[in-house]
């Protein structure tokens, strides 16, 4: 931790020089790639290292290759990046990295100094904060989607407009049927159009199909880990539970992620059955909240289960029209339209996975968690399954209130421990 913070005390010196700035971060991804891959974490089952490595990878990459990339939000359909060798920035994911780096409270200042309400989530405070610092170089374009997050398309706008890139907002209806799966297609071509002219180069279709094979060969081993969620658990931290973001979403459809996935698939059935609590989470765990850190990172007591995030769309994507079959999985993410639809992907997530309690951590600023609480609660009261939602930041320590999150962890850890 010591070598941790001497590290973030460097950058955060450097911060107004924004070449030595990114040169240590790139510093900082390589150092901890290289550390990972010579001293992997022996607690670790063999899937959970290999993720460590490929997430370090798809953040450094298109961070390095900036001409070679685009910014992207977790919904994003980089299916055509990847179709065409084109690096996505996960943008959600590269503030994670800079909060992992201790940093994201010079970056969330410097975002709300520059007139950023305090209000905005801090995923995205973080990513603005690094604009105004200069840190990130410029990309060759940027995609978005209107989907769940109502900070998202401001965020990209301002950034799109302040690195002077050309902007592409994919708005998806909630309804789906034949009207909003053509409207939403349409955008999808106009997408990958744009793409071409911007990278000069052409989607070959069958690739795009090929990616979109990879993907469904994805669902059907996410699915088979499910499965096994039932009675078995792997030792993991919260970390990884984030990490599994990368592939459950903007690296889906690339190989590293079906070998990471075939791994899981492996790992699992051979993990120790459940003899604790199994815990699952609403949205996001909060990897860096002490209390939570204690209590469910490589615990015996308490298991680790899973987000919903990561099982947002299980269902196979129609490869022989790849346009059409983006653009229903986009239409009916779980996420995506009425909480109602939250409420039912949950519910077959817990029938098939049973967990013994469910925690939903209210991230700062994030309006549709916050917002679906009550409903959550009602829904779980009925299903006779202890929940808590605790309010709290992923990214922003100052934003959690360690003493009050942990009693109330500990009263719900309680009544769980007594079924
Ligand atoms: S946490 Fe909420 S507000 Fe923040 S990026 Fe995610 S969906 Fe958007």
């Amino acid at each position: 931790m010591d070598l941790i913070r001497t590290y973030s005390h460097i950058i955060r010196k450097n911060l107004d020089n924004p070449e030595r700035a990114f040169k240590f971060i790139k510093f900082g991804l390589d150092a901890a790639l290289k550390y990972v891959s010579l001293f992997p974490d022996r607690r670790l089952p063999q899937a959970l290292g290999f993720l460590n490595k490929i997430c370090l990878k798809n953040i450094k990459e298109p961070l390095c290759h900036p001409e070679n990339s685009i910014w992207v939000n977790i919904f994003a359909p980089t299916e055509f990046l990847h179709a065409m060798d084109i690096y996505p920035l996960f943008i959600e994911a590269y503030s994670s990295f800079m909060s992992g780096f201790l940093i994201e409270g010079n970056l969330i200042d410097r975002a709300e100094s520059s007139g950023i309400s305090n209000t905005l989530c801090s995923f995205h405070k973080v990513f603005i904060g690094s604009g105004e610092f200069n840190i990130l170089k410029k990309p060759k374009m940027a995609i978005t989607t209107s989907m769940a997050c109502d900070a998202n398309i401001n965020t990209f706008r301002y950034m799109a407009g302040k690195y002077n890139i050309p902007l592409y907002i994919i708005d998806v209806p909630y309804e789906y049927n034949r009207d909003s799966l053509e409207y939403v297609k349409k955008q999808l071509k106009e997408m990958a159009v744009l793409i071409e002219e911007v990278f000069d180069r052409k989607l070959d279709i069958d690739k795009l199909r090929e990616i979109v094979i990879r993907e469904n060969q994805t669902k059907t081993l996410i699915n088979e880990y499910i499965e096994n969620l039932r009675q078995r658990c792997l030792n993991s931290t919260m970390s990884f539970e984030l990490y599994m973001l990368f592939t459950s979403h903007v690296f889906i459809g690339r190989e590293d992620t079906l070998n990471f996935y075939k791994m899981l698939a492996e790992d699992i059935k051979r993990a120790p059955l459940r003899s604790g609590g199994g815990i699952f989470f609403i949205h996001l765990p909060p990897m860096f909240e002490v209390s939570f850190k204690e209590r469910f990172n490589f615990s015996r007591d308490f298991h680790l289960l899973g987000c919903d995030l990561n099982y947002d769309f299980l269902e196979e994507v129609e490869y022989r029209e790849p346009f059409e079959g983006i653009a229903k999985k986009l239409i009916l993410n779980a996420y995506n339209g009425s909480i109602e639809r939250r409420i039912e992907a949950l519910s077959n997530i817990i029938d098939r996975i049973e967990p013994d309690g469910i925690i939903q951590f209210c991230h700062w600023g994030c309006k549709q968690s916050i917002g679906c609480t009550g409903m959550f609660k009602d829904y779980l009261k009925e299903k006779n399954i202890p929940f808590l939602a605790v309010d709290g930041d992923v990214i922003d320590r100052r934003n959690n209130q360690h003493g009050q999150a942990k009693t109330r962890l500990e009263a719900f850890l309680e009544i769980v421990k007594r079924r």
